[in-house]
């Protein structure tokens, strides 16, 4: 077709679309840093074929549809391959039409008739790393070298030695004098996120997948960083060789290369036709997310090297193998809005809302920011055009923003500035100088946080309501009948029994334990509470050392910080909880509801009770009591004032059996230790109580 006939605008998007491949060919092949996703990238790429199909006169000898890689970078020596290294061609239709297509085309290359037997391939996975050539002379590992343009390649021998799956020589007493063997550099999932959990630490650039990390890391001058980032590699294909009897199968050269000493992935299979393929490509589909590697693809070859041979090359693919892809994991498309999302324990989440975007076979509308840490890191905007990835069931996330793609004013998001109050209730939010995480201060209040606060309070470490699990929690919620803690105290038994799988005896247990728990401790009561950072230890020194609620409401995070073991973190989230009026208001009715307890030990240095029989003593338990739980039993000692050990020793005053004691029971028979059953302990426990100052502690408010 004469090139005066080429309309002006084919002519012009073929330019464009050629320095724009070209552009991101140079990003991703020689600085390992790719500026869109490759999805993108292959749009491109096909859009251009197609116009170079359509007008050929079109096609220049540098257009990227003709060439394979990126140019070596000239800091690393050249190394001529004598075989080239090519690229593959790549059939995109996902179902199982893409092996019917490249089986065809064999075929007819192969002048087959219709009704020949079904040919022979190997079928292999499509690693996405990136291609070498190990030169071997004599068994010995002389040359690494990476496929550069195809012709040229780069040496990166010294990088490659640190490679432990790599032999440095081949496992073999007869050695061919060479022996080219190709394979594939890659990063595994778990090295990847290491690395990158040491770049940002560092404060260094991140890597955007395994295979630039991998490209990055081989690609190094100085072999002592890649020492310290473990690649690995799988061999699947020759190069050059001499006085090497070449087997006559892709399957037996793999074979071969396996007794070498190289790793050659199990994932692979000979497969007659083109509907075996297709069951190779659907069975790796399924198993996909649970490789350890990233893969794009699986790889189709034609089994018998001979024919292989005969089928040769087109331009810069061999004619008898294809990459059959699956559906790209990222793609790109605009962030119509940043909002939030307040989780269960009331971390608000920024949430990117996107233009809706088909990745990974799903549309997808939103994906997660993780925090502003991450926004900032990425530095992510309202309108930029972003990277989105969605990998199996992970929830979708925005990879990096092409800034060059910004629209002029995009502003910086600042979740604290857009969101100083929850969304969802109202109370503040807060975000603590160590944390990554803003949190709604909201605690119990929160909607979107009472599941949780209940099911914590209720706990067997907190409150132990027994009887009160997820389901329960979740439907009470969920019909509104229950809205903060203090309502478990409120609830009847006719509104617990209308609830699904809950029969009136059922009910009335819960009502019951839900009673039982009125009296407690004010460690449990604190701990139950959900004090951001106020686990079961702190809840019990609070207690200790504070006496009241009131005394801790009304402590500031200087009093609080002379707690032992309070730092300013505790001491703010506690000051921040009861900032939130809220809070105070559950609290309150909480206390209304009757919940009370025995006044807790005083502090160490207090004499208060100090002729209590059980004061300063030390207790082992074993066995199990007739009523108390072990937890029980160790509180009402420590209550008491008395400590509780796990071992018996000299320094033991009292052993408390119960059923099925075994050899402590014995050791304190030995030693002559006082042994008490419940009634004995509960009598102990009792005989001090005058001296203990019983009611509830009223809350000031
Ligand atoms: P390719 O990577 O699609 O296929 C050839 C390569 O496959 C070989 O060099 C080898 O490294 C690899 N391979 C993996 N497993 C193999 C196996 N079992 N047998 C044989 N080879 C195996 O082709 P290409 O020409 O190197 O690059 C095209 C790819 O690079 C596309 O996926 C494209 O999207 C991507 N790319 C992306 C960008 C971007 O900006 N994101 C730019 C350029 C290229």
């Amino acid at each position: 077709m004469p090139m005066a006939s080429i309309p002006a605008e084919a002519r012009e998007r073929a330019q464009a679309l050629r320095a724009q491949l070209a552009r991101y060919g140079h990003a991703y092949y020689v600085l390992d840093d790719p500026l869109v996703p490759d999805a993108e990238y292959d749009r491109l790429f096909r859009e251009l074929a197609a116009l170079e199909a359509q007008w050929p006169a079109l096609l220049t000898p540098d257009s990227p549809t003709q060439r394979v890689g990126g140019a070596p970078v000239p800091e690393l020596a050249p190394v001529a391959h004598s075989v080239p290294m090519l690229s593959i061609r790549t059939e995109t239709d996902d179902t199982a039409a893409g092996a019917v297509a490249f089986d065809a085309r064999v075929r007819n290359a192969l002048n087959l008739a219709a009704d020949a037997p079904p040919l022979s391939y190997h079928a292999e996975l499509k690693f996405d790393g990136l291609a070498v050539s190990l030169r071997y002379e004599h068994g010995q590992l002389v040359c690494a070298a990476t496929r550069g343009d195809g012709q040229t390649g780069e040496d990166v021998t010294h990088n490659v030695r640190t490679i432990g799956q790599i032999p440095l020589r081949l496992h073999d007493e007869n050695p061919p004098p060479l022996v080219e063997v190709r394979g594939e550099v890659y990063m595994r999932h778990d090295a990847f996120a290491a690395l990158n959990e040491r770049q940002a630490r560092a404060g260094a650039k991140l890597f955007a997948n395994p295979r630039n990390a991998a490209a990055g890391t081989l690609r190094q001058l100085d072999a002592r960083i890649a020492a310290q980032r473990p690649l690995a590699f799988f061999a699947y294909g020759l190069g050059a060789s001499d006085g090497f009897a070449v087997p006559d199968t892709q399957d037996a050269l793999l074979a071969q290369f396996a007794r070498w000493g190289f790793p050659v992935c199990s994932e692979r299979t000979v497969a007659a036709g083109a509907q075996a393929l297709a069951a190779f490509h659907e069975h790796v589909a399924a198993i996909r997310e649970s490789l350890p590697f990233d893969i794009d693809g699986v790889v189709y070859k034609v089994n018998r090297l001979d024919v292989q041979a005969r089928l040769g090359f087109v331009s810069r693919e061999p004619r008898w193998a294809v990459a059959h892809k699956y559906p790209p994991q990222e793609a790109l498309t605009e962030v119509l809005d940043i909002d939030v999302q307040v989780g269960r324990t009331g971390a608000l989440t920024p949430v990117a809302r996107l233009r809706p975007v088909a990745v990974g076979g799903v549309t997808i509308t939103n994906a997660t920011l993780h925090n502003q840490d991450e926004i900032d890191r990425k530095d992510i905007r309202v309108n930029d055009t972003v990277v989105v990835r969605r990998a199996g069931d992970v929830i979708p996330e925005v990879v990096r923003a092409l800034p060059e793609r910004r629209p002029a004013g995009a502003v910086k998001f600042d979740l604290l500035a857009r969101y100083p109050v929850c969304p969802v209730c109202g109370s503040g939010v807060v975000r603590n100088a160590d944390e990554a995480v803003a949190r709604c201060s909201g605690g119990l209040f929160c909607a979107a946080q009472r599941k949780q606060a209940i099911l914590h309070f209720a706990g067997r470490r907190a409150m132990d309501i027994e009887g009160l699990g997820e389901k329960l929690v979740e439907q009470l919620v969920d019909e509104d009948i229950v809205r903060s803690p203090a309502d478990l105290y409120r609830l009847t038994l006719d509104e617990l029994a209308r609830c699904e799988r809950m029969g009136e005896r059922s009910a009335a247990n819960l009502l019951a334990a839900i009673a039982a728990s009125r009296t407690t401790t004010m460690a449990r009561f604190l701990f139950a509470l959900g004090i951001r950072n106020v686990g079961e230890r702190t809840a019990k020194d609070l207690a200790s050392h504070l006496q009241t609620v009131h005394a801790l409401m009304n402590a500031d995070v200087d009093a609080l910080q002379r707690v032992p073991d309070v730092g300013p973190i505790v001491a703010q989230s506690i000051v921040d909880f009861f900032a939130e009026a809220h809070n105070r208001d559950v609290l309150a009715a909480l206390l209304d509801a009757g919940i009370h307890w025995p006044a807790p030990p005083a502090p160490v240095a207090a004499d208060a009770g100090a002729d209590h029989p059980v004061r300063g003593q030390t207790f082992v338990l074993t066995g199990t009591l007739p009523t108390l739980s072990r937890d029980a039993a160790r509180e009402r000692i420590e209550a008491a004032g008395g400590k509780v050990s796990g071992s018996v020793s000299r320094k033991t005053r009292y052993v408390v059996a119960g059923e099925a004691a075994g050899s402590k029971l014995e050791k304190a028979q030995a030693l002559g230790i006082e042994i008490l059953d419940e009634t004995a302990l509960l009598a102990l426990l009792a005989a001090g109580a005058e001296s203990e100052n019983h009611g509830s502690q009223g809350v000031a408010t």
